[in-house]
């Protein structure tokens, strides 16, 4: 995806903060932090551009995703906990269509919504 801000960040066109890389996927600061600790993780590929997108051909990268994100939150010094989000479309406020999960934490975070 050629216009996409999250591929262009995988492929290092656009600078980013990395605390986790594989060969699968990517985590990064988020350029406009909503908690003390906010980072972003994508998989490398446009596997999806949004949660609707998943599906048995791209279910892979998003469990390794997840499988992942304890060894990240940890790294992040969130041991008192943190909350994963991911805004699927319009009415959840997603700007980028790839999809990607938000590792939020650092203070006691407000109820949801
Ligand atoms: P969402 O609103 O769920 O689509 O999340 C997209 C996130 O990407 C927002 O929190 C933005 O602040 C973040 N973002 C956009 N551009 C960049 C960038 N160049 N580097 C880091 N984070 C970014
Ligand atoms: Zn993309």
């Amino acid at each position: 995806m050629s216009d996409c801000i999250f591929c262009k960040i995988a492929a290092g066109e656009i600078p980013s903060v990395k605390v986790y890389e594989d060969e699968l996927i990517l985590a990064f600061k988020d350029i406009e932090p909503q908690a003390p600790v906010h980072v972003v993780i994508i998989p490398k590929e446009h596997a999806a551009a949004s949660l609707n997108e998943i599906n048995d051909e791209n279910i892979g990268v998003i469990s390794h995703i997840f499988s992942k994100i304890p060894a990240i939150a940890s790294k992040l010094g969130l041991e008192k906990g943190y909350r994963v989000v991911c805004n699927c479309g319009e009415d959840a406020g997603q700007t980028v269509r790839h999809i990607h999960f938000h590792i939020l934490g650092g203070n006691t975070l407000g109820k949801m919504a």
